[in-house]
Formats: structure tokens, sequence, C-alpha cells
């Protein structure tokens, strides 16, 4: 049973940092070493779990939830938290139609709630939650409502939703990547086309998650890794015994991960009580 957090950052159980030891999963994931790749390859290529289910960036900023089931799958639906929508209902949906039996899903915070809440206190009329191995939350500043995103990048930078090939957080700008070159965006302009959920929303991390996976600015090319219980631990170091992950510890970038969790609840008490 996932225990409720006690913290700001929830339940800790360990904090690493975690780096992909494959090569290919490296290169495509520099920024942020690729630690959820290379775990999650790891519970696919041992037989540990049959699916893993994610939202997939599609055109523009649109989502679609997807099944991966080999590490190239993964690498391709391996996405970036501001363009994925926070859709659980369409994971749910993509777990039965799929007839997933032990399945990870990678997720946001409100996702990874919902999830724990179907596994651990599943209520009555939903059967899917004990499909559910591992919950595996990233690390999450809010989504954008897309409509009014694309509409002021269009308006104010000239960039139309098609050109855009990806969307990364640095320091206190949003890069916009497009084959003609990155675009950057102070973050506090792009802040204001957030979605309203996101503007009330306070779990940073993911508390509800096995394992909660971000990264700080401090240890670029490496993921930091929080796990909360013993399937998450179970995860990490699985992927760590079996070579697919290299892991140090951790412990000294969570006051990094603190500073973003206490900017979001920040930002959620002053919009909650604007809205009250
Ligand atoms: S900010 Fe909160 S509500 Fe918005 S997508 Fe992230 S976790 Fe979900």
């Amino acid at each position: 049973m996932m225990p409720v957090g006690e913290t700001l950052l929830g339940q800790i159980r360990a904090v690493y940092l975690g780096r992909a030891t494959d090569e290919e999963i490296l290169k495509r994931k520099v920024a942020s070493g690729g630690a959820v790749t290379a775990m999650l390859t790891y519970a696919l290529e041992k037989d540990i779990i049959d699916g893993v289910v994610t939202a997939k960036r599609t055109k523009g900023l649109e989502g679609e939830a997807v099944v991966a089931r080999t590490k190239e799958e993964l690498l391709e639906t391996a996405g970036n938290r501001w363009s994925i929508v926070p859709f659980a209902a369409r994971i749910k949906a993509k777990i039965e139609e799929e007839d997933l039996k032990r399945v990870a899903v990678v997720c946001l915070p409100c996702q990874a709630q919902f999830f724990g809440q179907m596994r651990d206190f599943p209520i009555l009329e939903t059967d899917f939650g004990n499909r559910i191995k591992y919950i595996v939350s990233l690390f999450c500043m809010g989504t954008f409502a897309f409509e009014a995103f694309l509409n002021y990048l269009r308006v104010k930078y000239g960039v139309r939703a098609e050109e855009i090939e990806d969307i990364k957080l640095s320091g206190d700008f949003l890069e916009i990547h497009r084959e003609t070159g990155v675009l950057a965006i102070p973050l506090k302009e792009a802040f204001s086309y957030l979605q309203t959920g996101c503007l009330v929303c306070s779990d940073y991390t993911g508390v509800w998650s096995d394992v909660s996976a971000g990264f700080v600015e401090s240890e670029p090319g490496w993921t930091v890794l929080i796990t909360r219980n013993q399937r998450g631990e179970e995860l990490v170091r699985g992927a760590e015994r079996e070579g697919y992950l290299e892991l140090r510890d951790g412990s000294h970038v969570l006051g990094d991960v603190l500073k973003g969790a206490r900017e979001k609840l920040a930002r959620a008490q002053k919009n909650m009580a604007q809205l009250l």
C-alpha cells in the first residue's frame, strides 16, 4: 500500500542519480540520463512486466496513450513533460484494450495519484488496478492549455504548431525546438498558458508513485530517482544489478528537488487563494 506522503516530497525510501548504460538510450536522452527508459527496458526484457503505458507526443503539442513493449518502442515514447496531456482515462483504456496484466505506467503526478489510488485503494467497479505493477512519475511543473498556448506562440513569435519538434525546460526559459532553430521563451511568460488545474496543483514529484524521476540543473546527464517503497526499490536496484543502470547516491540533490516542490506549492497556494 502506498503511504500518504509525510513531507512535501512524500515518502522517500532512497534518492539516486541514475544513468542508462546503453549507448543508444544515452545518445537519445543525454540531458536527463535516460534512467527511466533503462529501468523499464530492464523490466520488459526480464519479463517482469508485459508493457509500459504512457503518453506520447504526436504532432504539435497533441498526445496519445501508447503501449511500449520493447526498448525501441520505449525510446519512441520518451517524451517531454511540457507536451504530455494528463489524460489518465485514456491510459486506463489502453491497459484494458491491450489486456496488459503486468504494466508499468509512466505518468505525471496527477495521474500517479489516480493510478496509485486505483491500485492501492481500489474502488468497486474498477478492476484494472491490480494490473499496475509500477507507477513511475515524472517531475511536473504543469502542462499547457494547448489552444491558448499555441495561439500565443503563433501570434507573438510566429511559431506554427506543426513546426514544433520538442519543448524543453532550460533554466528560466522554455526552449521551443524547430527545424530552423531553438526559440527561448521566458518561463514566467509561458506559465500564463498553463492549464487551470495545474495552477492549483501542489505535487511536484508524484508522491503516489513507486519511483519519481526528474532532472536537476546541478547534475546534467543524470536522472534523479526517488524510490518510495519496496516495489520502486526493486525496480531501480534490479536494473542496476542487471547492468541496465548506473547509480550514484543522490541525497545531495534533494534540496534542489525540494526547491521545485516549494515553488509549485507556493504557486498553488497563491492561485487557490485568488480562486476561492
Ligand atoms: S501540474 Fe499537476 S495537474 Fe498539471 S499536469 Fe502536472 S501533475 Fe498534472
